[in-house]
C-alpha cells in the first residue's frame, strides 16, 4: 500500500514536470535601441527545439521578424508560427529585429501602431510565446521593456522611465513607448497623437468623456480598478485605414492615412469620426465585471451590432446635428445587409470575408430588438443587461444565450423572426428585415 502510494506520487510528479516543460511561458524582453529599431528576445529556463505562440492570426512573423542570428528562423506549420534553429538543435534564447509598422491582422490587434512623433503603441499579446507550443492553460508572461534614455513606457495607466517589468495575461494589453505624456481627465487617461488634426484631437478630448457619461447612464459605471486609457495614434503614410479596438480598460484608435488633415472637409467627416469614437467607447461599457462580453467571430453581430446601435443612440442624444448622418448610416446598413444576406447567412459571413455584415445587419437587428422590447416596456439596453448578468454567472457568450435572454423581453414568435434573420440566407432579405420591426413602424 505504502509502495503504491509512493509510486503514484512519483508518476504524478513526472507528469507535472512534463506539462510545465511543454508549455513553459517564455520571458519576453522588448528593446528599442534607436529610431524605429525594435527588438524582441525570448528566454526559457530549459533548452527547447521550438518556441510557439499563443496568438497565430497569420504568418506575418515569418516575414516581419528578422532573426538576429542566422541560425534562427520563424516558420509556419498548420496555421501556427514557430521559432526554431535551422539545424533543429535545442536553444533557450532567441532574438529578432522587428518591423515596427502598422499592419492589420485578421481577427487580432495590430502589433504596432506608430505615433507621428516616433512613439509606438504595442500589443503585448503579440509576444506571448511558450516552449514548444502554448496550450490553453498557459496564460502568464513576464515582460521587460527597455527604451532609450529620454523615452517612457505606459503600462496599466502608469508611466515608467526607460525600463519596466510586468506580468501580462489574457488577451494582453496595449503598451505605449515614446515621448508623449498622457493627459488625465476626470474620466480617462489619454495619449492622443500630437500630429492628429486639431478637430480630431479636440473631439477626442471633449466628446469621448461626454460619450462615456452617456453610456454610463445607460449601462452603468465602469467597474475598473483604474481610469480607462485612450490611445489615439496617427501614421501619416500612404493608405486609408482606420482601426479601433478595446481591451480591458483600454480604447485605441489608429489612423493609417496620408494627410488626414486635408480630409476634414467632407460633410460626413465629423459625424463619421464621432460614430467611430462612440462605437469603441460603447464596447467598454458593454463589458461585465469580469471582462468583455464579446460573441464568437461567427456571432460578432452580438457585440458589434449592439455597439453600432449604442453609437447611433449616443450621437442622437449628444450631437443632434448628426441626425442626417445617422439616417444615412441606417440606409447604408440596410443596403449592405440586404445584399449580404442574399449571398450567405450571418453565421457564415466571417468565414467568407464579409465581416462588415456583423456591423450592418447587427445594427438593424439590435435596433429592431430595441423597438420590439419597447413595446413590452423595456429596451435593447435591458436585453444587454440580462446578457451581462448571465455572463457574470459563468455563461459563455453564444447566440443561444442571446436568444434565451431575448425571450425574457419579447414574445417568442418575434424572437423566432430574429433567429431566422440571423440563421438563414434569404432570397428576400428586405421582407425578413421588415418583419423584425413592430407592425407600427
Ligand atoms: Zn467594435
Amino acid at each position: 500500500m505504502k509502495k503504491l502510494r509512493h509510486l503514484y506520487i512519483a508518476s504524478l510528479l513526472t507528469l507535472t514536470t512534463n506539462i510545465s516543460f511543454a508549455g513553459e511561458p517564455a520571458q519576453v524582453l522588448l528593446t528599442k535601441t534607436g529610431e524605429q529599431q525594435w527588438h524582441v528576445t525570448f528566454e526559457l529556463t530549459e533548452p527547447v527545439r521550438r518556441i510557439g505562440f499563443k496568438r497565430n492570426p497569420s504568418d506575418a512573423r515569418t516575414r516581419r521578424w528578422l532573426p538576429e542570428s542566422e541560425v534562427f528562423q520563424v516558420i509556419e506549420i498548420s496555421d501556427e508560427e514557430f521559432i526554431q534553429r535551422r539545424d533543429q538543435e535545442p536553444f533557450s534564447r532567441a532574438s529578432f529585429t522587428l518591423t515596427p509598422t502598422y499592419i492589420s491582422l485578421p481577427k487580432d490587434y495590430a502589433p504596432f501602431s506608430p505615433y507621428s512623433d516616433g512613439g509606438m503603441l504595442i500589443h503585448s499579446g503579440r509576444f506571448f510565446a511558450c516552449a514548444n507550443h502554448c496550450s490553453e492553460s498557459e496564460n502568464e508572461w513576464h515582460f521587460r521593456m527597455t527604451l532609450p534614455e529620454d523615452e517612457h513606457i505606459i503600462v496599466s495607466g502608469q508611466v515608467h522611465q526607460k525600463q519596466v517589468s510586468w506580468m501580462d495575461r489574457d488577451s494582453g494589453q496595449k503598451v505605449y513607448a515614446g515621448k508623449q505624456h498622457p493627459i488625465e481627465t476626470p474620466s480617462l487617461i489619454a495619449v492622443i497623437d500630437d500630429g492628429l488634426p486639431d478637430p480630431i484631437r479636440q473631439s477626442l478630448e471633449t466628446h469621448v468623456p461626454a460619450l462615456m457619461n452617456y453610456f454610463a447612464t445607460r449601462l452603468g459605471e465602469l467597474t475598473l480598478s483604474q481610469k480607462p486609457t485612450l490611445f489615439a495614434s496617427y501614421a501619416n503614410v500612404q493608405g486609408g485605414s482606420t482601426q479601433g479596438g478595446v481591451l480591458p480598460g483600454q480604447i485605441f484608435m489608429h489612423w493609417n492615412v496620408n494627410d488626414l488633415g486635408a480630409k476634414g472637409a467632407g460633410d460626413d467627416f465629423a459625424p463619421g469620426i464621432l460614430w467611430f469614437f462612440a462605437h469603441e467607447v460603447a464596447h467598454l461599457y458593454q463589458a461585465s465585471k469580469d471582462g468583455q462580453v464579446f460573441g464568437e467571430p461567427d456571432h460578432a453581430w452580438i457585440h458589434e451590432g449592439h455597439a453600432e446601435l449604442l453609437a447611433a443612440q449616443g450621437l442622437e442624444a449628444l450631437f443632434p446635428e448628426s441626425k442626417d448622418y445617422i439616417r444615412e448610416r441606417f440606409q447604408d446598413a440596410k443596403e449592405q445587409c440586404v445584399a449580404g444576406l442574399k449571398e450567405q447567412k450571418m453565421s457564415d459571413a466571417s468565414r467568407r470575408g464579409q465581416f462588415g455584415l456583423h456591423y450592418t445587419c447587427g445594427l438593424l437587428l439590435h435596433d429592431a430588438i430595441d423597438q420590439q422590447a419597447m413595446q413590452q416596456g423595456s429596451n435593447a439596453t435591458d436585453v444587454w443587461q440580462s446578457l451581462r448578468d448571465q455572463v457574470e454567472v459563468g455563461e459563455p457568450v453564444t447566440a443561444g444565450l442571446f436568444w434565451h435572454v431575448l425571450q425574457q423581453r419579447i414574445p417568442s414568435q418575434v424572437v423566432a423572426h430574429f433567429r431566422r434573420f440571423i440563421e438563414s440566407r434569404s432570397d428576400e432579405p428586405e421582407a425578413s428585415l421588415d418583419q423584425l420591426y413592430p407592425q407600427s413602424k
